[in-house]
C-alpha cells in the first residue's frame, strides 16, 4: 500500500471514528491501493448531522473575527503544506503534479478569501418610501450545510464550500467523491489543527452514497445543500430537496465552447486552448469542450494545437516530468474512448497524439478535425483531453453554435482585441466568459453557471450568501 499522510476515519464531532467496513482508495496510475478508509452507514451520516447541529449553536454566534482567524490559520497551514496536499491529490486523482500543486494553491486561497469576507457580512438600514417604518436587514447563518463534492478537484471543491460556510457561521457535513476522499479528509485535519471547534466540520465517506445522502437531506436539522457534480445527479438531488424546500446551490456540468473569431491571434489562441483544455487533463467542468475556429484561422490553429498535444509527456502525475497524468479511473477513461468511438462512427478520424503507458488509466490526447456541430463530441461533456474542431465562416453562426447547448457554465472567446472580445462575450449564454485567455477561475470571482450548469455562485462576494439567510426587521424609529 503506498503511503499517504491523510486520516482514514470519519470525522464526526471532532473525533476520527473508524468503521468496521472499509473502502479501498486506488491510485489510478498504478492500480495500487493507497489507503483503506471509513464506510459510513446511514446512522453515521445522521450522527454527523447531530454533531454539526450541536456545534452550530455556538459557532453561529462566535464573533466573525474569531471565525476569520481560524480560516486564516487554515490558509497558513495549507500554504505551508502545499506539497503534501498536492501529493494526495495527484495520487488519488491521477492528475499531473503541476495541476495538483496548482489546485492545492487555489484551494488554500478560498480559506484566505473567506477569512477576509467573514468580517464583512453586510446588514442594511433604510426608510420605507412612505416613511412609516425603517427597514433593517440582517444576514444570519443558514444552519447545517450538507456538501457533496466531485472527484476532479478534490481540494478546491471542498474549500470553495467549507470556507464560505464557516465564514458565514454555518457548520458542515461534507461527503467527498468515492474516488478521491483522502484530500477532503486531509483538509478536515487542517481545519482541526487550525482550531475549528468539534462538530463545525464533519466529513463522512461512504459506499452507500444514495441512502446516506437521502437520509441527511430528509433530516430537519439540515438547512442547505451545496452540491458540485454532474447535472444528472444534481437534478436527482433537486427533486429530493424539493420535498423540504431546502435551499440548494448547484455547481453542475459544462460543455464549454472555445471560439476563435476572425482576426484573433492564433498563437495566443493555441496557448489559451492548451490551458482551457489541458488543465486537469481535460477533466474540468470549465474545460473547453468544443472548438469553433473561424475558417481564416482553422488550419494554422489546428496544426499548432496538434503539435502542442504531441509534445505532452504522459505518465504518472506524481512524477513532475509528466504533463498529463492518469484519468481518475478506468471507467472515466473508457467513457471518453466510447465517445471517440461514437465520433468515428459518425465519420471523423480520431488519431491519438501519443502512446500511453500500458498500466494505469491513461489516455492519449486527441485533436479531432472536421467535426460537425451537433455530433457526439459537441453534444456531450467529454471530460478528457479531446479537442474537436468545428470550422465556421460567419460570426453569428459561431455564436449560435456556441450557445446551442443546455449547459452554460463558461465560454472562451478569442477576438482581435479586448473590446471586440467583450462585445462577443456579452452574447455568450454562460455564467463566465474568458476573453483572450484560457483560465477564468479565481477565489475572488463569482463562479457558476446559467441554464443546466447550475444554481447560485461560489467564490467572490456572492459565495458567502449561499450560506446566509436574509432577515428583515420592520421597526418604527
Ligand atoms: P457525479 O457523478 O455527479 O458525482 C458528484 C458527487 O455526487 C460525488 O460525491 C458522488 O458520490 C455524489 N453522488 C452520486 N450519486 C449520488 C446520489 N444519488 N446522492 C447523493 N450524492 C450522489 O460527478 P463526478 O463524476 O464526480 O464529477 C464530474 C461532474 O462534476 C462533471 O459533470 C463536472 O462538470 C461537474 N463539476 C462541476 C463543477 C462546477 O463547479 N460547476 C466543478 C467540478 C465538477 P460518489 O462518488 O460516492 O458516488
Amino acid at each position: 500500500m503506498s503511503s499517504v499522510t491523510a486520516p482514514t476515519g470519519l470525522l464526526i464531532g471532532g473525533e476520527w471514528q473508524q468503521t468496521q467496513k472499509r473502502i479501498q482508495v486506488m491510485d489510478p496510475a498504478t492500480f495500487t491501493v493507497l489507503a483503506e478508509i471509513g464506510d459510513a452507514e446511514v446512522a453515521d451520516g445522521l450522527d454527523a448531522v447531530a454533531a454539526a447541529h450541536d456545534a452550530f449553536q455556538t459557532w453561529s454566534v462566535t464573533p466573525a473575527r474569531q471565525r476569520a482567524e481560524i480560516l486564516r490559520r487554515a490558509f497558513e497551514i495549507m500554504s505551508a503544506e502545499l506539497e503534501t496536499c498536492a501529493r494526495i491529490i495527484s495520487l488519488e486523482n491521477g492528475k499531473a503534479w503541476r495541476d495538483a500543486l496548482g489546485e492545492a494553491t487555489y484551494a488554500a486561497e478560498f480559506f484566505r478569501w473567506f477569512s477576509e469576507e467573514a468580517s464583512r457580512i453586510e446588514g442594511g438600514f433604510r426608510y420605507a418610501p412612505n416613511r412609516d417604518k425603517t427597514i433593517i436587514t440582517d444576514h444570519r447563518p443558514i444552519g447545517v450545510a450538507y456538501m457533496i463534492t466531485p472527484w476532479n478537484f478534490p481540494a478546491a471543491m471542498a474549500t470553495r464550500k467549507l470556507a464560505p460556510a464557516l465564514a458565514a457561521g454555518c457548520t458542515a457535513v461534507l461527503k467527498p467523491a468515492g474516488e478521491t476522499p483522502l484530500t477532503a479528509l486531509w483538509i478536515g485535519d487542517v481545519l482541526q489543527r487550525a482550531g475549528a471547534p468539534a462538530g463545525v466540520v464533519n466529513i463522512i465517506t461512504t459506499s452507500q452514497t444514495g441512502p446516506v445522502s437521502s437520509a441527511i437531506l430528509a433530516d430537519p436539522r439540515v438547512a442547505t445543500l451545496s452540491f458540485t457534480g454532474s447535472t444528472y445527479v444534481g437534478k436527482m438531488l433537486l427533486k429530493q430537496t424539493a420535498d423540504r424546500v431546502l435551499p440548494s446551490s448547484m455547481e453542475l456540468g459544462g460543455n464549454a465552447p472555445f471560439i476563435a473569431f476572425e482576426g484573433a491571434d492564433v498563437d495566443a489562441a493555441v496557448s489559451g486552448a492548451m490551458i482551457a483544455k489541458m488543465r486537469n487533463g481535460g477533466a474540468a467542468c470549465t474545460a473547453a469542450n468544443r472548438f469553433y475556429i473561424h475558417e481564416s484561422l482553422a488550419e494554422e490553429f489546428t496544426t499548432k494545437l496538434e503539435s502542442a498535444f504531441a509534445a505532452l509527456t504522459i505518465g504518472p502525475g506524481i512524477d513532475p516530468a509528466n504533463d498529463l497524468g492518469a484519468m481518475v479511473s478506468v471507467k472515466e477513461r473508457d467513457k471518453i474512448l466510447e465517445l471517440l468511438q461514437e465520433a468515428v462512427g459518425e465519420g471523423v478520424v480520431a488519431t491519438p497524439s501519443s502512446t500511453v503507458p500500458e498500466l494505469g488509466a491513461f489516455i492519449s490526447p486527441y485533436v479531432v478535425r472536421d467535426v460537425i456541430h451537433g455530433s457526439a463530441l459537441t453534444r456531450n461533456e467529454v471530460f478528457g483531453p479531446v479537442a474537436p474542431i468545428v470550422t465556421f465562416t460567419d460570426e453569428d453562426e459561431g455564436v449560435r453554435m456556441a450557445n446551442d447547448t443546455e449547459y452554460g457554465l463558461i465560454s472562451y472567446v478569442f477576438a482581435k482585441d479586448p473590446g471586440t472580445g467583450v462585445k462577443l462575450a456579452r452574447r455568450m449564454e454562460s455564467g463566465m466568459v474568458a476573453v483572450n485567455r484560457g483560465l477564468a477561475s479565481d477565489p475572488a470571482a463569482p463562479f457558476g453557471g446559467m441554464k443546466e450548469s447550475g444554481l447560485g455562485r461560489e467564490g467572490g462576494f456572492a459565495g458567502i450568501h449561499e450560506f446566509l439567510e436574509t432577515q428583515y426587521f420592520a421597526v418604527d424609529l
